[in-house]
């Protein structure tokens, strides 16, 4: 396949627009021509990345998939065009590798812009070779609105005067539309019409992107769209991951599939609640909050969690409501499906990297109750050093694994 890099040869400004696209939407392509016009490159390069070293774990949709979106995305755009450079690359794709490749293509005074979103610039300095590849090419971040600017700047500036190098921030209206609101709605099945080129939306629909069998029963469905609607979008990601984790680990320990996904799908049904609320709704449920969680009631949203389930999920199997209600405490002589939950939400493939988060990952898949004490006594130190009162349950489960 003829790759469009070499079409940069003879540019004299040239912009790259790096990102996992997954999918490719109309934010991409706006902040990608806003950026051309106001530095006046002859081509935006789009590079769909291959395997970042920042995204070690998490489930992104198949190269090849994202590289053809990209390619329809961006067909009716002469200044476009789209390099297969970095998932062809073996190996971790690191962005200094791509531009030293295409420092080779170009004249010697071209001058390379590096188009991304500023959520990741931010981390630029933890990228293979900052000093090096902030010297030779200009970065351009491009951000939401409602960004917090203030702490990108005072990074921005660290740099600058780190590095002493200038770095460009533009605000794209347009990219309230994201990548992950978008996968969110394909599984939710909502409507993702007009955020994307159609083309790209006829190709997601097509081969079935960002949905597996499971989410395919009109019970999931409903599910869904429910906690769509009430959770912020990062929790319903978060969500998703803790039933994808849940169901391969039931798999793995012989549990039931559905009602693994069902409890990891349902677990932080009322996290995103107020706290008037979530006090209420106590009240109306009749569920008792002894001392420790009044003093912090972001635990009762376990407990809270299985009645809402069972009132308003219409879940009446206790497994997977006492997988719920006990998903944030834990406690002694937990069942395997419990185990499970509490686990999974710890490891899942979105969660933020912590200190000994592969350790607990893989004791889940190789010993579920050496998987909880490690677990558990992450959790309990976490919150001792944070000068919290720990649950009862906790304690007693800490207790009970360490004998296991
Ligand atoms: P990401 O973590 O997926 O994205 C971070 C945020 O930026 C998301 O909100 C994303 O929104 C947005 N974003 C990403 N690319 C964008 C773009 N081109 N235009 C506008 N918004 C964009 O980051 P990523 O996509 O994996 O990485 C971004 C680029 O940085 C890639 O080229 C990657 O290779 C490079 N990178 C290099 C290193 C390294 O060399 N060590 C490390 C990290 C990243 P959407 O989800 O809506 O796109």
């Amino acid at each position: 396949m003829r790759d469009e890099i070499s079409d940069i040869k003879n540019c004299k400004k040239i912009a790259i627009m790096g990102g996992t696209f997954d999918p490719i939407h109309y934010g991409h392509l706006v902040a990608a021509e806003t950026v051309r016009m106001e530095i006046g490159a002859q081509k935006v390069l789009f590079i769909p990345t291959g395997r970042p070293p920042h995204k070690n774990n998490k489930t992104v949709e198949h190269d090849e998939h994202r590289y053809l979106m990209t390619v329809l995305a961006t067909a009716n755009n002469p200044y476009f065009n789209v390099s297969r450079i970095e998932i062809d690359r073996p190996g971790m794709t690191y962005t200094i590798d791509t531009i030293r490749s295409l420092k080779k293509i170009c004249a010697p005074e071209t001058e390379i812009f590096f188009i991304t979103g500023a959520d990741a610039i931010h981390e630029i300095l933890t990228w293979k070779n900052p000093e090096e590849l902030l010297k030779i090419c200009h970065f351009v971040a491009v951000t939401r609105p409602g960004y917090d600017k203030e702490s990108l700047l005072i990074n921005l500036k660290n740099v600058e005067n780190n590095y002493k190098i200038n770095l460009t921030f533009i605000e794209i209206p347009a990219l309230a539309i994201s990548s992950t609101d978008i996968r969110n709605r394909v599984i939710a099945r909502k409507s993702i019409k007009y955020l994307l080129p159609d083309e790209v939306e006829q190709y997601i629909i097509k081969f079935g992107l960002y949905k597996t069998s499971f989410k395919n029963k009109p019970f999931f469905t409903f599910i869904n769209q429910k906690l769509h609607t009430i959770l912020t979008p990062k929790r319903f990601s978060h969500t998703q991951g803790v039933a994808e984790e849940a169901a391969k680990l039931a798999g793995v320990w012989g549990v039931n599939t559905e009602k693994a996904y069902t409890a990891g799908l349902l677990h932080d049904c009322a996290k995103d609640l107020t706290r008037e609320q979530t006090l209420n709704l106590c009240s109306e449920y009749n569920i008792t909050l002894d001392d420790v969680i009044k003093k912090q009631l972001d635990l009762a949203h376990s407990f809270l969690g299985a009645e809402i389930a069972r009132k308003e999920y219409l879940i009446t199997d206790f497994e997977i409501l006492n997988a719920i209600k006990y998903h944030t405490t834990g406690r002694a002589e937990m069942s395997d499906l419990e185990k499970i939950i509490y686990l999974a939400d710890m490891i899942e493939e979105g969660r933020k990297p912590y200190d000994g988060i592969e350790e607990i990952r893989k004791a889940a898949y190789e010993d579920l109750d050496k998987a909880m004490y490690t677990a558990l006594k992450r959790t309990i130190d976490f919150n001792a050093n944070k000068k919290r009162v720990i649950h009862p349950l906790s304690l007693s489960a800490f207790e009970y694994y360490s004998h296991e």
